[in-house]
């Protein structure tokens, strides 16, 4: 626990103006400042700092509070993260021996559920990066209308906590150190021959990855475009981030597996978990790099032990995956059943489409993997 006390010092030493001028553009105006709304998409300037108070207000969309407050909404930040950020911000340190011991015993024990849990110097760039690509996502009018040609909402982009990087140094303007070799290792900046650094993510809607408790610590993310299958990229693999082993999805997935009895195991990339959510079929995952492996199903079974997969056929109409399906989950423990979906539909046409009914029936008659694979053998 961090005493009262000290929150109180630091919120006193805080000033208002210079946390928020960190990440906003202030204009003074009067005794207040002025500038662009960092919490919604606007043009016109609602977003106001009064140092007297020592608050900020958004006439637009209600957005009000002190240091601590802007810390946690607009990086994405724990009330005790955003405490250690302002208080390394204002050069305080956080008398928080408990709870530091406590995050040692935490990295002693990881977990290989849907990966390890992210040191603490990565696990802040990914919980940064991913507060500023999702505020990002609400001032790109051409990538939010590129969600919208798929037939996604704002309440499935919200819930995938779907962002935006515009690129081609987008996060010098979240991290002051844009040369820390943190963000080079967390795979979001890459540096070229003559030693200067970009983003890794340039013009590109991005997906975060995230643990089973929720913490994010990888992105996948394609380029703002047309294509239903746009090509995938991916931050770059770390001991928290294995592409090859985690489930993305699994963390927004968790509580309709729980619901449902099962899991679905989607193609298609994450675009497809998205749809199939916004269907109603909340429970489904994907790998988050194709293709499916033993470990992203080693995974998934700590979750639920009845899976079914989603195989969708190809342009000749076959279903190439369903033999690899069998022969992943000959040797696993667990229930694994199949539905064949028929050519030219997917979750992700069925946005458009209203093939929603046509999937859903496919599932009801979802069979026992080892018939399927036994009958398309035969
Ligand atoms: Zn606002």
């Amino acid at each position: 626990m961090i005493p009262k006390t000290f929150i109180e010092e630091l919120k006193s030493r805080a000033e208002v103006l210079v946390v928020v001028g960190r990440y906003v553009e202030l204009k003074k105006k009067g005794a207040n400042y002025q500038g662009l709304c960092p919490f919604h998409s606007e043009k016109k300037g609602s977003f106001s700092v009064s140092p007297p108070r020592g608050t900020y207000h958004c006439f637009g969309c209600g957005a009000h509070g002190d240091p601590l407050r802007f810390l946690q909404e607009h990086l994405g930040l724990s009330f005790l993260d955003a405490v250690k950020e302002l208080a390394a911000q204002v050069g305080m340190q956080v008398p928080d021996e408990e709870a530091s011991s406590r995050k040692e015993q935490q990295r002693d024990t990881p977990t290989n559920a849907g990966g390890q849990q992210p040191c603490m110097a990565l696990a802040d760039v990914f919980a940064r990066a991913d507060a500023h690509y999702r505020a990002q996502l609400r001032k790109s009018d051409q990538a939010v209308a590129s969600l919208k040609r798929r037939g996604l909402t704002g309440e499935t982009a919200r819930a995938y906590r779907v962002g935006y990087a515009a690129g081609p140094r987008n996060l010098a303007g979240v991290f002051a150190q844009y040369d820390a070799g943190e963000l080079l290792d967390a795979g979001l900046v890459a540096q070229r021959e003559d030693g200067s650094r970009h983003d890794v993510f340039v013009d590109s809607v991005t997906f975060p990855v995230r643990n089973h408790e929720g913490a994010v610590v990888g992105f996948i993310a394609c380029p703002v475009t047309d294509d239903d299958s746009p090509p995938y990229s991916l931050s770059r693999p770390s001991a928290a981030f294995r592409p090859d082993r985690v489930p993305y999805g699994l963390f927004e997935a968790k509580e309709a597996i729980q619901a449902s009895g099962y899991a679905v195991v989607a193609e298609g990339g994450c675009l497809s978990v998205l749809a199939l959510a916004q269907c109603g079929i909340g429970n489904a995952v994907c790998a988050a790099k194709d293709p499916l492996s033993l470990e992203h199903l080693k995974t998934l079974l700590q979750f639920s032990k009845r899976v079914m997969f989603l195989c969708q056929s190809n342009a000749e109409g076959e279903y190439q995956n369903a033999d690899a399906y069998a022969r992943l989950t000959a040797q696993l423990p667990g229930e694994f059943r199949i539905a064949l979906l028929p050519s030219q539909v997917s979750p992700v046409s069925c946005l458009r489409s209203g093939q929603v009914e046509t999937i859903r029936e496919q599932m009801t008659k979802a069979r026992p993997i080892a018939r399927q694979s036994a009958a398309s053998a035969a």
